[in-house]
């Protein structure tokens, strides 16, 4: 019995990989950074292999071990190292990691000097984006110092690659820029002796738009999990979360009546109100009070007033709504249930954001088409 929960369609995860793969010839690797962006890693991530995808994408190592302790063998890329961190485990358990600075080439190698064996890194380019990578001012530097390491077998380098910052904007300038810096960081490494297995560029915005951008590996987070990172296109993609819960309490109150912390929203008229336990502390977003979407006894209503730590409160009219009643944040859309997509226009950001936060401890997760195929 459950009075919320967070259902994971697995085979959305197997759809959505199957649609990346078949508009690109190159491998797609499934973003699962974030607890699967809040679906569950581990689930995520065998349904994707399951799917086709030949890659896991890890931010940080600690997410990349979880994998390999989960038993999953595919190849990992974490890219999110800070200075200091432990890296011998990551070379033992085969992770690859990504390196764009002298500094991380150094803590690779003295990781690999540690373990006895070399460590297989992509190297991170930065075409643009500002955020990690070596700048081209220092890429050839880095290239080189790769190639010496990897001449004396302390070192593979299986990938470079770097990361856009506008594919999501179809036709933005930024996107032909960074390409051909791309192309320019290939070359370089290619002088260097470099000529990596792995060249990739694309998130799921440039996996689903540009051709041109996916060289040997796709890199699909938002896509994996069936919601679009272009804004009004759907590419056949089905989402795969639905969050619902049961309502606690449904009661009758008068015209004129405060609801929730601050009295945002006054009841016109008697009302039933329904109180659905679900608030900020399973990832519902506070902004959401008074705009929040929740579709309940077949009507779509709004949050009246503020969301609470574990609840909101739906004003139905004089529908007869009662308690145990199911009430659905969002899912796919195909129920009349609102979407990630409306709840992250209700709130003023994006459905990465409005589904990574979803759940935290108290929200059991279920998964429905689990070991299929
Ligand atoms: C998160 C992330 C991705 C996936 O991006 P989506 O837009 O979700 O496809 C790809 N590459 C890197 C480096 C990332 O950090």
């Amino acid at each position: 019995m459950w009075q919320a929960e967070i259902r994971v369609d697995l085979g959305a995860i197997r759809h959505n990989v199957t649609r990346l793969r078949s508009g690109t010839s190159a491998e797609v690797m499934a973003v699962v950074k974030a607890d699967g962006y809040g679906h569950g890693m581990v689930p995520v991530a065998r349904a994707a292999l399951e799917a086709g995808a030949t890659w896991l994408g890890a931010a940080t190592v600690e997410e990349a071990l979880a994998l390999r302790a989960a038993g999953i063998e595919a190849p990992v890329l974490a890219w999110l190292i800070a200075p200091g961190t432990p890296l011998g485990d990551a070379v033992r358990a085969g992770v690859t990691l990504s390196v764009g600075s002298q500094e991380a080439l150094a803590e690779a190698l003295a990781a690999a000097r540690t373990v006895g064996r070399p460590v297989r890194v992509h190297l991170k380019v930065d075409t643009g984006l500002n955020r990690g990578g070596a700048k081209p001012a220092d890429w050839t530097a880095l290239v080189e110092a790769a190639a010496r390491a990897q001449e004396d077998g302390r070192l593979e380098v299986d990938g470079v690659w770097s990361h856009l910052a506008c594919a999501d904007l179809v036709d933005h300038p930024s996107i032909d820029a960074q390409l051909a810096e791309y192309h320019d960081a290939l070359a370089v490494a290619a002088r260097a002796g470099i000529t990596p297995r792995y060249r990739h560029l694309a998130n799921s915005a440039a996996t689903l738009t540009r051709p041109d951008c996916h060289f040997d590996l796709v890199r699909a987070g938002i896509a994996v999990y069936g919601l679009s990172p272009v804004p009004g296109e759907t590419f056949g993609l089905r989402p795969a979360m639905t969050v619902r819960a049961r309502v606690i309490v449904a009661k009758r109150v008068p015209g004129g009546e405060g609801v929730s912390y601050g009295h945002t929203y006054t009841t016109k008229a008697q009302t039933t109100l329904a109180v659905v336990p679900l608030g900020y502390g399973d990832g519902v977003p506070r902004h959401a009070s008074n705009s929040g979407p929740v579709l309940l006894g077949g009507r779509r209503r709004t949050v009246a007033g503020r969301v609470c730590m574990d609840q909101i409160v739906l004003d139905c009219g004089d529908d007869p709504v009662r308690a145990g009643d199911v009430a659905v944040l969002f899912g796919p859309g195909d129920q009349g249930e609102p979407t990630a997509d409306d709840w992250a226009d209700a709130v003023g950001t994006i459905n990465y954001e409005i589904v990574t936060r979803m759940g935290g401890v108290r929200i059991p997760r279920v998964y429905d088409g689990e070991g299929a195929e």
